[in-house]
């Protein structure tokens, strides 16, 4: 089968991605002894529409996939959804205009469970559409009764274990989600507000300035802090103060958490403020004054002010204080100079309460989870840092219980004395709201108390190896943990690569996977790069890429309409591995250049190999075979060295210039002369080997990059003979030993110094490249002079050259260089017959126009009446005359017929048809 003139995308990909499922090119084989390749796919979150930084970190994985899979590994490449928690609920009371909190829970369930349907199938198509190499067959959804019970599974195994615990203590609340998160679920955000400075009273009547952002808290006002060695207010410590409006009595107590160049240097310590009044609470045994109910509504406490939110009791009650001349100060604060915590989802402010949660006991294992990540190869290394710095920043332990509803149920109930019952293995995946343990624990069934919290989206999530392993499950594939890649961006190393550490470590004493490979983000064109050096989360957050601001302007699907897929995977293969991108439509175009290439340079091989025989013996190679041979051999060696650390950019960098320079400007060139000539001679089927050993290889090189042109391109000119099914299930190329050699590289780059001499001097004189060169002389050091030896063949038929004399050249062409002296002799015939052929096309025009024919129209002959001067010389190459014309034929001095005069001695005449 031959290739079409024209590559045509839309059609290849489909037909393509069509082949590889029907054949089951991608399947992951469970019984075979082959070395297993396993990639933690990361389970995108169904929270709305795709945009194009999900086909970039997804396409770099992809990449390593197809790569590791044509390196003969037993390639797992698994795909799942995390469609269940909060981001799923959000997107359903959008979507459908409910409320969960106000609908029975099985109902809600059932309409995220539609909702998360609907964005799993357009993942799904996108993926597919992409060409992603993934094993669709086992792909998982981190709600299924499957991930369900592996879950709920996790969760008992680390109960048993005593890594987790239930208690009542200050939880990080969004008053607005209604439920705890995790502190890597906290976005520092910049927002002005105003320091208010006002008066306690002690029980002498002094003023104890203090100065707050927060006077709302004055209810939950549970004691004051002075430092011990402050001079100016010490005398206050231990008396008592009474709390401005609200009138209750607090203990003025020492801290040296309270600075004395901060505010007033007296502090009130609330129920909770921030952290350090949680440190004081727990160190000082403070009473617990919660002052607003989970919804953020002020309660009895606040007096008159009960039932107002707490922006709304803000205002009122520093009216309030104003009113009663109690604020005596009041300053601005700028944004830049103040971070307040929000919720990452909703960005509320984060709120301090107390609640009974569960929590994976992260803190005091600190130092064993700073070791599981030493252990882990981080690309690029540097990422490893932000895992440390994370982990030695622990401040507290990992919340997972949400007061949710679509979420993996907490498989407890609870004794009226308050043990906790946990479910039974065999029982699970269980919903305690439904049913009831099987191992009651000797109390009445009746009076166990269910759990109603769901698990966070993350304690699924985090088990993405123990899900992909089906661990516990009667197919269980235990061989494949730890396993070999975990792909993700860098602002979710805090959550998602932490948490999975944490849950291998506790499971099986084991990191999660070898290697964990960090992409970036696409950022907008107009963002500066240089934010980059910017570590965390914060940049991150700033700039990349949303559905939320950016809508479909980079609506995946579209830009694979407009651009094929090939293209948009090549430009994400472009980014350096944990640096973001800025996005650029216009480098997807770049890459046309590059497919257009492959494929004519692919027709162009395939001309010559009709009777080419892939199976028989190499041929005698030349140097200059030798030499592009030996090149490939090392931008193969380059290619694997850059894939060891997943830079898949240098490799395909590697590749593409060889492919353009050395291949297609410079070996084709060099060997032309050889392809068009005798096909049986020696050196035309060391051309022809040499040719087809490196198209196919450059395709399979290529093939982890664009995996349908290259597909196209095998299925058509190489199957046949390699005998593979797919390009994605071959081997990737190697050169044999007997190819590569030094000498060859070093004499091919010589030929290419002297042919760009020849023609440098060529193009000078005016003279067409076609132009034959009587004797080229070149005065060269001996070293040089064994190399020319080698290659004297491929120069003289690649610019015409009748003889090279290896002489001292006395008068050398200003045109020759340090390392050579050149003088050119050209063939004063051939530029005869240039001139005289020059002569004749100029007569040509105007017959052609006389006979009411354009410059270009063929014509049946070209007769020449020539004297014996020119006869001889015009008849040794017809050639261009026929092309000069345009004609089928060329006579020369016929009778009978009329002449138009070229020069003295030379007529011409045109026979039309
Ligand atoms: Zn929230």
């Amino acid at each position: 089968m031959a290739l079409s003139n024209k590559y045509n995308a839309a059609d290849s990909e489909k037909k393509w991605q069509q082949f590889w499922d029907q054949e089951g090119i991608y399947a992951f084989d469970e019984q075979s002894d082959k070395e297993t390749f396993s990639i933690d796919t990361p389970p995108p979150t169904v929270s709305g529409k795709l945009h194009i930084g999900h086909v970039f970190s997804y396409t770099q994985a992809e990449i390593v996939a197809r790569y590791q899979r044509m390196l003969g590994k037993n390639v797992m490449y698994p795909f799942g959804f995390d469609d269940n928690g909060l981001p799923t609920e959000i997107l359903t009371e959008r979507e459908k205009g409910i409320k969960g909190s106000q609908m029975p829970r099985a109902e809600f369930v059932k309409n995220c469970e539609e909702v998360s349907e609907k964005y799993r199938a357009q993942f799904k198509d996108l993926w597919q559409s992409l060409g992603f190499s993934c094993a669709w067959e086992s792909a998982y959804s981190t709600i299924s009764e499957k991930s369900q019970r592996i879950s709920q599974r996790s969760f008992l195994d680390l109960l048993e274990r005593d890594k987790v615990k239930y208690n009542q203590s200050p939880t990080l609340w969004c008053t607005k989600c209604q439920t705890s998160f995790a502190q890597a679920e906290v976005d520092d955000v910049n927002k002005g507000t105003i320091f208010n400075y006002l008066n306690f009273k002690s029980a002498d009547g002094e003023d104890i300035p203090i100065a707050t952002t927060r006077p709302e808290l004055l209810p939950g006002c549970a004691a004051m802090f002075i430092h011990p060695e402050n001079e100016k207010y010490k005398h206050l410590i231990g008396q008592d103060a009474t709390v401005p409006l609200f009138g209750h009595k607090v203990k003025i107590l020492a801290d040296e958490k309270a600075d004395p160049e901060k505010g007033t240097g007296i502090v009130m310590c609330c129920t909770f403020g921030d952290v350090t009044d949680i440190d004081w609470w727990r160190e000082h045994e403070l009473e617990m004054n919660v002052c607003f109910s989970l919804e953020g509504i002020m309660n009895e406490r606040a007096g008159e002010f009960e039932g107002l939110t707490i922006d709304e009791a803000r205002t009122a009650i520093i009216a309030k204080l104003k009113e009663e001349n109690i604020i005596f100060k009041q300053e601005d604060l700028a944004a830049e100079t103040r971070v307040v915590n929000t919720h990452e989802r909703c960005g509320t402010p984060v709120e301090y309460l107390p609640t009974k949660q569960w929590f994976i006991k992260v803190v005091e294992h600190k130092e064993e989870l700073l070791a599981q990540g030493e252990k882990v190869n981080w690309f690029p290394s540097f990422m490893g840092k932000r895992y440390r710095d994370w982990v030695e920043n622990l401040g507290w332990d990992w919340a997972i219980s949400r007061q949710r509803y679509f979420g993996v149920p907490i498989p407890v109930w609870y004794a009226p004395d308050g043990t906790v019952v946990p479910a039974s293995p065999e029982q699970l995946p269980v919903n305690p709201l439904v049913d009831k343990p099987l191992d009651c624990k000797g109390y009445d069934p009746e009076t166990l108390i269910p759990e109603s919290d769901v698990l966070d989206t993350w304690a699924t999530s985090s088990s993405t190896p123990e899900l992909n392993s089906r661990w516990g499950e009667e197919d269980e594939l235990p061989q494949i943990r730890p396993m070999s890649m975990r792909p993700q961006a860098h602002d979710i190393i805090r959550t998602w690569a932490f948490y999975t550490i944490v849950k291998s470590y506790f499971h099986f004493n084991d990191v999660p996977w070898k290697d964990a490979v960090i992409s970036g983000h696409v950022i907008k064109k107009d963002q500066q790069v240089e934010a980059q050096k910017v570590e965390g989360k914060a940049f991150a957050r700033k700039s990349k890429i949303s559905k939320s601001k950016d809508g479909d302007r980079f609506s995946p699907l579209a830009m694979i309409a407009n651009h094929g897929a090939d293209q948009i995977r090549y430009w994400a293969s472009s980014g350096t591995l944990g640096t973001d991108i800025a996005f650029d439509e216009d480098e997807i175009e770049g890459s046309s250049k590059l497919l257009t290439k492959l494929w004519n340079s692919t027709r162009f091989a395939e001309g010559f190999l009709e009777n080419f025989d892939a199976s028989a013996p190499m041929p005698t190679l030349t140097a200059v075979d030798k030499w592009v041979l030996t090149r490939f051999d090392e931008v193969i060696k380059a290619y694997h060295k850059a894939f060891e650390k997943y830079e898949f950019f240098p490799a395909r960098n590697a590749l593409e210039q060889f492919f353009w320079s050395d291949f297609c400007d410079n070996y084709i060139e060099m060997v032309k002369h050889r392809l068009y000539g005798d096909e049986s001679a020696e050196d035309a089927k060391a051309a022809r080997w040499t040719l087809y050993k490196i198209q196919l290889g450059i395709i399979k090189l290529f093939a982890p990059y664009m995996p349908h042109i290259c597909e196209e391109i095998y299925q058509d000119v190489f199957r046949e003979r390699e005998g593979d099914k797919s390009v994605h299930i071959s081997l990737l190329p190697s050169v044999p030993a007997e190819a590569i050699c030094e000498t060859g590289k070093k004499a091919g780059a010589l030929l290419l110094e002297l042919v760009t001499l020849v023609r440098t001097y060529k193009s000078k004189n005016n003279y067409s490249m076609k132009l034959a060169v009587e004797t080229l002389s070149v005065e060269a050091s001996e070293e040089d002079q064994v190399l020319i030896n080698l290659i004297v063949e491929d120069l003289c038929g690649v610019c015409k050259i009748a003889e090279l004399a290896k002489v001292a050249v006395a008068e050398p062409w200003e045109g020759s260089n340090d390392r050579f002296k050149l003088a050119v002799k050209m063939d004063e015939d051939a530029l005869l017959r240039t001139e005289l052929v020059a002569d004749i096309k100029k007569v040509i025009l105007p017959i052609k126009q006389a006979n009411g024919l354009k410059s270009k129209s063929p014509v049946k002959a070209i007769v020449v009446q020539a004297d014996d001067q020119y006869l001889e010389l015009l008849q040794a190459e017809p050639g261009q005359l026929k092309a000069a014309a345009r004609s089928e034929e060329v006579h020369f001095n016929q009778e009978g017929l009329e002449y138009t005069e070229a020069r003295e001695g030379l007529a011409i005449t045109l026979i039309i048809e």
